[in-house]
């Protein structure tokens, strides 16, 4: 066991992993979260790994699907954050989706409980002190303006913002069931043997195109100093797509396809708004894709014009957010360290990564590197033809820069990690069609990926 402490700075997705897979890893951990004390613009419970909006970690398809990959390696990892997801599913087609509240309190008893893990309530408001020798950065997109005018002071690099949605929230008992209905896309099952996760509402031509003219006609949220700002592609508010073209929502989270009216099996819908289960009770539904600057007053209007939610009443209405992420391909080292400082390693969203998944990918590599370091351990970054080395990878150099905030925050993809030969037949000699060959070649990354990676998971210890 080493004494060298590990302080982690910020109880998110990423620190709360990072800090579980160092104690694990055999050191002494801080777990520095400001909440309550100091609140952000989204977070609303002082709970370690609140999920701040969509209550979805995203296809969990290890096979065909690179997010579900992640997924795969993570729980091969022991990880905190997988653990908790799998114990508080909720169902969601092939997704995996989670009872937010019932997800975070686990996370936060398991960190509470952790002999090796000290937690601590405060902000850390500036640079960390000097005599701590070993830091994990993880204070996510709404990382405290005190903390990133530090970071930004240090690297010289001016920091990077961009808005994140939220989707509205609708009561369960609000919506009209004698027009929408329960199913899944193409009847998928889901994680929990779900076939029918999703509530859908559906829309004909013109219904359709009103709600595109009032979309585009509402009023939005002004954002002054912000505007030049990009948005992320893959959380575009829905006005925002509208004014793309008018079928890019239909081509988006209102398709209609996978989808069968069991009220009108013979009426086609022109377009489909689906609504996800947002908490165990089933209460609460989380409308998919719905992400919106529209005022608050314009967005109760508008919403209330889709069939099905006439009489909806939101618990939560959509709403923008600013995301604070470093330019990590110039600033780290392939072991996530800062060149500049490199007692301080990065993790989470903020490393520039998207996503709970992600970020709490990057927090487990960060814990695991930072353990290994102060148990004296040799601990190469996970390999690149895995889901994780290839996130790693992207962050800490694959990114090509192409001048001033060329670097955008990135989802796990497939194209991140390295081409393998996509087999041409079956086993028995057959030949595969396109379709078969694309799956196959997820399949032979995924295995290739999870091959990879044992050597990688082996205790740090045993690494030394
Ligand atoms: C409004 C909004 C909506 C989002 N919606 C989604 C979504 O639907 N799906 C999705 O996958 N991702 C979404 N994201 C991205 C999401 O934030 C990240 O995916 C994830 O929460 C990031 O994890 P993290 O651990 O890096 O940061 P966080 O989970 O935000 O954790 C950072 C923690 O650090 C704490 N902290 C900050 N500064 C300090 C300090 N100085 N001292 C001590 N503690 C500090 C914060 O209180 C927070 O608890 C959204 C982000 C925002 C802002």
């Amino acid at each position: 066991m080493s004494d060298q402490l590990i302080h982690v700075i910020g109880g998110g997705l990423a620190g709360s992993e990072a800090a579980w897979q160092a104690a694990q890893a055999g050191t002494q951990v801080v777990l520095h979260e400001m909440r309550p004390v100091r609140g952000t613009d989204a977070h609303q419970t002082d709970r370690l790994a609140e999920l701040v909006c969509s209550n979805s970690f995203r296809a969990d398809d290890w096979e065909a699907n690179a997010v579900g990959l992640l997924h795969a390696e993570m729980r091969q990892l022991g990880s905190l954050i997988m653990a908790c997801a799998d114990a508080h599913q909720t169902p969601a087609g092939g997704a995996l989706a989670v009872d937010r509240d019932g997800f975070a309190q686990a996370v936060t008893e398991a960190i509470a409980c952790h002999p090796r893990i000290r937690f601590e309530r405060g902000e850390v408001a500036g640079l960390p002190p000097a005599d701590w020798a070993s830091v994990i950065v993880a204070t996510g997109p709404l990382t405290s303006p005190a903390l990133a005018a530090a970071i930004g002071h240090l690297t010289g690099e001016a920091e990077l913002s961009f808005f994140d949605a939220i989707a509205p929230i609708v009561h369960a008992e609000t919506i009209d069931m004698g027009v929408a209905w329960r199913q899944s896309r193409y009847d998928k099952t889901g994680p929990g043997g779900d076939a029918a996760a999703y509530i859908n509402c559906p829309m004909d031509k013109a219904q359709y195109d009103a709600f595109i003219d009032a979309l585009l006609a509402g009023p939005k949220s002004e954002f002054k100093d912000w505007e030049h700002v990009p948005y992320f592609e893959g959380c575009l508010p829905i006005e925002v797509m509208a004014a793309r073209g008018r079928e890019t929502l239909r081509f988006g989270p209102m398709k209609p396809v996978g989808l069968t009216n069991p009220h009108r099996p013979d009426d086609k819908p022109y377009a489909v708004v689906q609504l996800r289960q947002d908490n165990a009770l089933g209460t609460l539904w989380n409308m998919v894709g719905f992400q919106t600057k529209l005022k608050h007053g314009a967005q109760t209007e508008i919403f209330r014009t889709i069939p099905a939610l006439e009489k909806a009443v939101f618990a939560r209405l959509g709403g923008l957010h600013r995301n604070t992420f470093i330019n990590s391909p110039k600033l780290l080292d392939g072991r996530l360290r800062l060149q500049a400082d490199p007692r301080l390693r990065f993790a989470g969203q903020i490393t520039g990564v998207e996503g709970y998944v992600e970020s709490a990918a990057i927090g487990l590599v960060a814990g695991r590197l930072a353990a290994a370091e102060a148990l004296g351990a040799v601990l190469d970054p996970p390999p690149p033809t895995t889901a994780l080395g290839a996130l790693v990878g992207h962050i800490t150099g694959g990114h090509l820069g192409h001048g001033a905030g060329s670097f955008q925050p990135m989802n796990i993809n497939y194209g991140l990690l390295p081409e393998i030969a996509a087999p041409a037949r079956l086993d028995d000699g057959r030949k595969l069609g396109k379709r078969d060959r694309g799956r196959a070649k997820k399949r032979a990354i995924a295995d290739r990926a999870l091959a990879d990676l044992a050597a990688w998971a082996r205790p740090i210890a045993a690494v030394a």
